[in-house]
């Protein structure tokens, strides 16, 4: 099969490899679609964000290596040994982090917790390759109205929905949301499903703010011409909102914003709301504590989304609460085109580009 390797940062070259092997609990599918991620795009050009350290260790250990592609749809064409819940012939998709299913943490019915279990498309081959073996426990069956674009999308959803689920938004809250990529929008449609009030959305691009206004939020703020912070107040009667999920930060390097929309969440959420972590920033940075302290405000990281997020995700786009198809901007045909999609995907804001660049296989 073809199958992209990488030989090291920013080195991606499509060699022709043995077809993977089924073998217990594990499926072989067919790639019928699959992006890759902001941190993936990230990741193959060495900037420095989730799994920095692992993945440089596996390019200067294993190199040439299969890396990244959690983020697809595809086909069943093999089904191993005990897997129960799918056949051949099923589309699915698929969460990302799986538990390990053996530390006490998963064994006591807390396996969101563990930190043992692999990764797809970081431990595990992932999917920009014809075909990939892949865990049935990471799987999901893709409802027959949900496209195979859409499909692709279901892991980032299934994120955006334990992110939401993190929040615990209580009804007529008013939730903002800065950054109108992939995540912030899919925050924002979630959101508004489990009972969000107001709704405010920050970028610094007008056809994603265009396009937030459409998907549901009733006021979307171009922070390049207005403060989304003294908006955000001025929209609470001073007080500011109830619950602000950061999904702007990160390297600047690919037009995200460092930290700055950390500061500006922390200042934009009213005491004892909460600010939702959902960036990654690849490096450290100096926190007031005291400041979050004085306010009593709740810096919360999301969980890692399970099976049932993923479920919850198929129900969501199959009966039209969530739109993905407004935030699919660039589809491309063909294998070939993967390192397009990662150019494209890196640099989203030069492409105007919401989620990342598919590719049709
Ligand atoms: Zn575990």
């Amino acid at each position: 099969m073809k199958a992209w390797r990488f030989y090291g940062f920013n080195d991606l070259r499509m060699d022709e490899t043995a077809s993977p092997v089924c073998k217990p609990h594990h499926v072989v599918v067919k790639v019928q679609c699959v992006q890759p991620s902001v941190t993936e795009a990230q990741l193959a050009r060495g900037i420095k964000t989730l799994a920095y350290e692992r993945i440089k260790k596996r390019l200067e250990t294993e190199a040439p290596v299969q890396l990244f592609g959690h983020e697809f749809c595809a086909e069943i064409v093999e089904a191993g040994d005990g897997v129960s819940k799918f056949q051949v012939g099923d589309r699915v998709a698929a969460r990302a982090k799986l538990p390990c299913q053996d530390c006490s943490l998963c064994l006591s019915g807390r396996s969101t917790l563990c930190r043992k279990g692999p990764v797809i498309g970081f431990d595990l081959p992932g999917c920009f390759s014809d075909f990939a073996l892949l865990p049935e426990i990471a799987l999901v069956k893709v409802d027959d109205r949900i496209s195979h674009s859409e499909a692709a999308c279901l892991q980032s959803l299934s994120d955006s929905v334990a992110a939401v689920e993190t929040a615990d938004i209580q009804v007529g809250d008013t939730v903002a949301i800065f950054g109108q990529g992939s995540m912030g929008f899919e925050c924002m449609q979630v959101a508004r499903n489990c009972g969000a009030g107001k709704i405010i959305t920050v970028d610094v691009r007008d056809e994603a703010c265009q396009k937030s206004r459409e998907l549901g939020a009733d006021t979307s703020i171009n922070a390049n011409q207005d403060d989304p912070v003294a908006s955000i107040r001025d929209l609470t009667d001073g007080i500011g909102a109830d619950v602000v999920f950061e999904c702007a930060g990160g390297s600047p390097l690919q037009g995200l914003s460092g930290v700055k929309t950390l500061t500006q969440a922390i200042d934009a959420v009213r005491s004892g709301g909460k600010v939702i972590g959902v960036s990654w920033f690849g490096e450290p940075f100096p926190v007031d504590i005291d400041l979050l302290r004085e306010r009593s405000l709740r810096y919360l990281f999301p969980d890692i989304s399970t099976s049932a997020h993923l479920e919850y995700t198929v129900r969501l786009v199959a009966s039209g609460r969530v739109q993905l198809k407004p935030m699919i901007t660039h589809v491309l045909p063909g294998i070939e085109s993967v390192p397009q999609a990662f150019e494209i995907t890196a640099n989203k804001g030069k492409y105007k580009a919401i989620s990342p660049a598919q590719v049709m296989l």
